[in-house]
């Protein structure tokens, strides 16, 4: 069984043509900028949303775990001892109460992807699956990527890289395209900020690139007060260029997804900071040109 928390369809960003992005729950990596933060825990979670709660504490009397507590006007989950039983959710008077998550078979993935066949066909796309870290998954990933190519459907994973190497030679021959993140360049930040380990991160990257560096895009969430210096973007475009991977694509700071820290109860740190103009990026085009490197921001080109 996996674990899913969201299929998309008709996607034009992740990937080649039209695509269908599966969004698998589980991440090793805690990005404080993440746009989907209900992707880190593996568990099926609850959303609430404060504008619907009545406020009458329903779900804390009935949650038989004592997983759920409603305290100044706002309720908080426990994931770690929630059973996943559903008892809230049905008692809410409000309906504010939805679960987000949901087990799937990837048969049943496979067969659900398939419907959108003949605009795959039609422009070049396929399946991109995605999360959270895939690969946190990673036994039944395979599987599913191995059903997805005996579809002869085109695969492309986004990953963090944040793992076993042995992994990814699994799955090495069923997929087309690596949409590779790389959010920092440095041990330190990575590992304080994210939590990422740069080495293993690294040695993934280089191990796919030995192997076809074609096949590589790599993402750069560009995040202010992270990683918004042209130094450190440089240096990343610079590491693209010396493993001939062909493409960075810059993703500017958004805040798409901040309700979501509020229906999680959770903090989100990078509150006030303003979204980024894509355009701040454009120079770094340059830079990409000097080195073979072909720059592109939000997936667009910068010249
Ligand atoms: S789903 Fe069940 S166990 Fe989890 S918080 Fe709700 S009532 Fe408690
Ligand atoms: S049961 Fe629903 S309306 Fe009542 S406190 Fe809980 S979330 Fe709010």
């Amino acid at each position: 069984m996996m674990r899913v928390f969201n299929i998309e369809r008709f996607a034009t960003h992740d990937g080649d043509g039209i695509r269908t992005v599966v969004f698998l729950k589980g991440c090793p990596l805690r990005c404080p900028w993440c746009s989907n933060p209900e992707s880190r825990e593996p568990a099926r979670q609850l959303f609430h949303t404060a504008g619907k709660c009545l406020g009458c504490g329903s779900c804390q009397k009935v949650c038989p775990a004592g997983a759920v507590r409603y305290e100044g006007g706002r309720v908080h989950f426990r994931v770690e001892i929630c059973t996943e039983c559903g008892a809230c959710a049905d008692i809410c008077p409000g309906e504010a109460l939805e679960f987000v998550g949901r087990q799937m078979e990837a048969e049943e993935i496979v067969r659900e992807v398939l419907r959108d066949r003949d605009y795959y066909e039609e422009s070049g796309g396929g399946v991109t699956l995605s999360g959270g870290e895939p690969f946190a998954q990673s036994g039944e990933l395979v599987r599913l990527l191995l059903l997805l190519k005996q579809q002869g459907l085109n695969t492309a994973v986004e990953t963090a890289g944040q793992y076993p190497t042995e992994r990814l030679e699994e799955a090495f021959p069923y997929v087309d395209t690596w949409l590779y993140d790389v959010k920092h360049i440095e041990e330190e930040k990575l590992r304080t900020v994210v939590g990422g380990d740069w080495g293993q991160i690294e040695k993934n990257l280089r191990f796919l690139a030995g192997r076809d560096s074609s096949r590589i895009v790599i993402r750069v969430p560009v995040i202010p007060g992270f990683n918004d210096c042209a130094e450190t973007l440089e240096r990343i475009i610079g590491l693209a260029a010396g493993l001939e991977i062909r493409r960075v694509d810059l993703l500017p700071y958004h805040t798409l997804g901040r309700e979501k820290y509020d229906k999680l109860s959770m903090d989100y740190s990078l509150k006030g900071i303003p979204m980024m103009d894509r355009k701040s990026l454009y120079p770094l085009g340059a830079v990409g040109r000097k080195l073979g490197v072909e720059v592109t921001v939000g997936g667009r080109k910068t010249d």
